[in-house]
Order: C-alpha cells, then sequence, then structure tokens
C-alpha cells in the first residue's frame, strides 16, 4: 500500500467518480499522498458516496477524519455533502460556477472533478502543480503573489479537445510522485529536458519561498513607585 501510485489508488477504489476526485483532492490539498491512500480508502468505506456523507453526523465525518489535521476541511466536506443532497438531488453540479460556490471547493479542485468526471477542458492549479510550473519554467515570484500567471501556465498546458483525463491524472501525479517537494526525482521525470530548474540545476530554489517577516522586538521599562505610608484596609 505505502507504495501505491494516487492513480493505483483510484483504481482500488474502482471507479472515478466526481464524490471519489472531490474527496481525494479534498485530501491532498494539505497532505502528501502516501499518507493520504489509507484515509482515502477507509473514508470511502464508511461513506461510500455523497448522500452518506450527508447523512452521517459530522462527530462520525471529523472521526474519520482524525489524524488528517486541518478539520475545517472535514466541516467542509459535511456542509457540502449536505448542500448537494438536499440543492442538487444528491449529484454533483456540472458548471464551474456552481461547483466554486460550494464550501471548500476552489476553482483547482472544481476544474479536477469537471474534468475527471465530464471530461471538461479546464485547467487544474493546485499545490503539486504549483510546485511543478514554479520548476519548469523557474518562477522567480512566490507562488502565492504570482497566481495569475501559474493559471495561465496551467491553461496553456492543458489539451483543448482531447486527453483531458490522461492529462490532468499525469500533471497531478507528476507533482505528487516525480517533483516531489524535497529531493525531486529529476532523473525520472519526462519533462526533465526542458525544466529551467533542473537544467540550472537549482531545483532547491524553486518553488521560491516567502521571506518570514522578522518580528520587531521591543523593550519597555517599568516603574514602580511605592509610597510607604500608603495605608490598605
Ligand atoms: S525535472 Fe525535476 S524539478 Fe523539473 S519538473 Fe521534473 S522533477 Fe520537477
Amino acid at each position: 500500500m505505502a507504495s501505491a501510485t494516487w492513480s493505483q489508488t483510484f483504481t482500488m477504489a474502482k471507479k472515478r467518480t466526481a464524490y471519489r476526485v472531490w474527496l481525494s483532492e479534498v485530501m491532498l490539498q494539505q497532505t502528501q499522498v502516501q499518507t493520504v491512500i489509507p484515509y482515502y480508502l477507509r473514508f470511502l468505506t464508511k461513506f461510500p458516496n455523497v448522500t452518506a456523507l450527508a447523512n452521517a453526523s459530522l462527530d462520525d465525518v471529523l472521526h474519520a477524519w482524525a489524524g488528517l489535521g486541518y478539520y475545517s476541511r472535514a466541516r467542509n466536506l459535511h456542509k457540502t455533502a449536505i448542500l448537494i443532497r438536499d440543492k442538487f438531488h444528491g449529484k454533483f453540479p456540472t458548471s464551474l460556477e456552481s461547483m466554486i460556490a460550494l464550501p471548500g471547493i476552489g476553482r483547482s479542485t472544481a476544474s479536477a472533478i469537471l474534468a475527471f468526471c465530464d471530461q471538461q477542458t479546464l485547467p487544474i492549479l493546485d499545490g503539486n502543480v504549483k510546485r511543478v510550473l514554479s520548476r519548469l519554467h523557474a518562477i522567480s515570484t512566490v507562488p502565492q503573489k504570482n497566481e495569475k500567471e501559474l493559471w495561465l501556465l496551467a491553461q496553456h498546458y492543458t489539451p483543448e479537445k482531447t486527453d483531458i483525463i490522461d492529462y490532468t491524472q499525469a500533471i497531478m501525479d507528476l507533482g505528487a510522485m516525480i517533483c516531489t517537494r524535497h529531493s525531486p526525482k529529476c532523473t525520472e521525470c519526462p519533462v526533465a529536458q526542458e525544466c529551467l530548474a533542473y537544467t540550472r540545476n537549482e531545483t532547491a530554489l524553486y518553488p521560491v519561498k516567502a521571506v518570514k517577516k522578522s518580528l520587531p522586538i521591543k523593550k519597555i521599562f517599568l516603574m514602580v513607585l511605592i509610597n510607604k505610608k500608603m495605608k490598605f484596609s
């Protein structure tokens, strides 16, 4: 299990549905793929579809999430499942606008769901894809301040007519399994020859990290005046 790739996990989970893609995207937002895999499979066993998740108590959902951290993700999953059950008759919406109006679903997660399950040609830009693009183009600004350029690049690489599912899975797996945060496996990378960070031997420099502001140190002096003649009664 520990060596399974994310694509293999989808295969183990048998069928790619909007619910499964959504769950995987949310779990992967702040957690590494190898940590996510057992949680993902357990969660699917307990809550096999969006209606089962909506019908569960929040306590049960948080219990299944325990250990993954960032619990607002689990709360939003539950809230969104209830909305989908009650407003959309248990089916995920198929427009980007309706999808991103749901709690905890951003543009990238919405696009991944619509690309995988409705073959819509939409770019994705999760944390892993941001890292790949930042290294590929040796982008010298921090990703948080460069969303617009990164979205344009993501759009540029997204195929317009065909292969949207293969492309989306490939870029996600590249970021999660090859172009990892620490020690990327550049010799196994299919885009190594085009990668500016790799060809310049500068992979450790990208994505550029935000400089932490050093907190100012303030010194204060206090003087206590004591009047020995004062009596407290
Ligand atoms: S060559 Fe290395 S740094 Fe560049 S995209 Fe591939 S894995 Fe990432």
